[in-house]
């Protein structure tokens, strides 16, 4: 995936509701080494292996957490972080 289609699919990213930073996905599980490299690069977060019952989807550079009840636009953002 080109540079701009990345760029484009993370435009549907929420801003965080508190500071306005634009989201990142939240990755919960044991980590890939894709997943490990997305993360470095700052193009998801992770949350390791225990999942809380109601688990944040996003987190911003400041560390707020959020959910936004939009599962499509999360599963697109993780695909496109965690493609190459
Ligand atoms: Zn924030």
């Amino acid at each position: 995936m080109s540079l701009s289609e990345y760029a484009g699919k993370m435009a549907n990213a929420p801003d965080c509701p508190v500071c306005g930073e634009r989201g990142v996905p939240i990755l919960y599980g044991l980590p890939t080494r894709v997943a490990r490299e997305a993360a470095g690069a700052g193009k998801v977060r992770l949350f390791g292996c225990v999942v809380p019952a109601e688990p944040d989807q996003w987190s911003c550079r400041q560390s707020h957490t959020w959910r936004a009840d939009d599962d499509e636009v999360l599963l697109a953002a993780i695909e496109a972080a965690l493609k190459r």
